[in-house]
């Protein structure tokens, strides 16, 4: 039985979303695809920490992106899936397709009482914006107490007391600091840049519950004015929906080409989804694979439409960068599989080198989008419909 591929669905228009819908409209920019996000404009995850204190990010509209493509742009909310019928119900109504790419991404956990409540969050930008609110309005001498020192918790702590150096600002780890994502050298670097800006930390604090002004630990309290939550993501509720084997964290687990085993409709990509048979050690949520992995998985649906060989997703994993305010930063090497090397470096250097990732993921997007733009001009019968309805 044939299984034609003309109707390509990707839901969320995130990095990894953005980066298969183009890069297959570049191959393939005779068949339709459409892209579905909530939102109208493209969110720059990477940057919410510096959102949420008052910097402004550049607005990038999704319609005006995908114009000029064959990637039809449709604003609306998903609500569910249904694999049965091979059809999408959204806010703009059902959308058939013959493939599915979930690109969902992920929210942050609420996974202590009073999380919601009384803590702020910058997983998604709506939060950034109301925390850099809540910032604005404090004086001289608030406590500032973040809960959760993994990366987005490091980087934030370090853009608020880089930026806000007359508050008090609180980074509380649940064990040592840095223990799963630094080397020693990594972790006593982060401590020097931590001391010069005035960052507190506390460590080995478990935080049970969160009230209106105070943490409870199993140890003890902590005061605070403001609280920001950056204990975990989790992905898209909707991936659970879909009735397919999800890993602990819940993402989708999805075969080395992309795509889920049992239904292989339905490709998963970015945070949503994660590769089962990964050996390295902590497959992160992270953009820095989110955006192979859509490349990787527009590469296959192609390979799908021509019939060819699909192509295995492998990833060398280099190493992690995190910004400590505008001027400092820290490069953890990795092995290749992700596991932690003891090799690190810090300073502006450091700080310049992801300052230029930042930079190089939305060029990556850009330069996708203008050969998806090209080989809709390159079309023997001219653009298609998608950007003759202006999508
Ligand atoms: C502050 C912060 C800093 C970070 N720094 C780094 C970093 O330095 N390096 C790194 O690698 N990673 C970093 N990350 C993680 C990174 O942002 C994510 O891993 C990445 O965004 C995942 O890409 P994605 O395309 O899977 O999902 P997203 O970028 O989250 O995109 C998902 C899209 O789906 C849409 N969507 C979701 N649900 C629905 C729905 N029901 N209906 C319609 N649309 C929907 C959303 O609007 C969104 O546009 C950081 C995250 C944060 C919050």
């Amino acid at each position: 039985m044939t299984d034609p591929i003309d109707n390509i669905v990707v839901l969320g228009a995130g990095y990894a979303g953005l980066a298969c819908a183009f890069a297959f409209a570049a191959e393939q920019p005779d068949r339709r695809v459409t892209l579905v996000d909530a939102r109208e404009e493209f969110s720059e995850r990477i940057r919410l920490h510096q959102l949420a204190t008052g910097q402004t990010l550049p607005r990038r509209s999704l319609t005006e992106l995908c114009a000029g493509t064959s990637v039809r742009f449709v604003r609306a909310r998903v609500d569910g899936i249904d694999r049965s019928a091979r059809s999408v119900r959204t806010s703009a109504g059902e959308l058939s397709y013959d493939r599915l790419v979930v690109a969902l991404g992920s929210a942050g956990t609420a996974d202590i009482p009073g999380v919601l409540e009384h803590a702020h969050a910058i997983d998604v930008e709506s939060r950034a914006l109301r925390l850099a609110g809540a910032l604005d309005r404090l004086g001289p001498g608030a406590e500032v107490a973040i809960i959760g020192a993994g990366t987005t918790g490091i980087e934030l702590s370090a853009e608020i007391a880089e930026r806000r150096s007359d508050l008090v600002v609180t980074l509380v780890a649940r064990g040592a600091l840095g223990h799963d994502l630094l080397s020693a050298g990594g972790v006593a670097r982060l401590r020097r840049s931590f001391a010069r800006l005035g960052v507190r930390v506390v460590e080995d604090f478990d935080a049970a519950a969160i009230e209106s002004r105070q943490v409870i630990g199993r140890a003890g309290v902590l005061p605070f004015d403001v609280c920001v939550y950056t204990g975990g993501f989790a992905p898209s509720p909707l991936v659970a929906e879909l009735g397919l084997p999800v890993d602990n964290t819940g993402r989708l687990l999805v075969d080395a080409y992309g795509r889920a085993p049992q239904d292989r409709a339905i490709y998963g990509i970015g945070d949503a989804a994660v590769p089962a048979d990964w050996r390295g050690a902590s497959p992160l949520m992270s953009c820095r694979l989110a955006l192979p992995r859509g490349v990787n998985a527009a590469a296959n649906l192609a390979a799908e439409c021509r019939g060819d060989a699909l192509r295995p997703w492998r990833i060398f994993d280099a190493g992690r960068s995190l910004s400590l305010g505008r001027h400092d930063g820290l490069v953890q090497l990795h092995a290749g599989d992700g596991r932690i090397r003891n090799a690190s470096f810090g300073g502006v250097v450091a700080a310049w080198l992801k300052e230029q990732i930042c930079r190089y993921t939305v060029a990556t997007l850009l330069r996708a989008r203008n050969r998806a733009r090209k080989a809709v001009r390159s079309l023997p019968s001219g653009p298609t419909y998608a950007t003759l309805e202006g999508a």
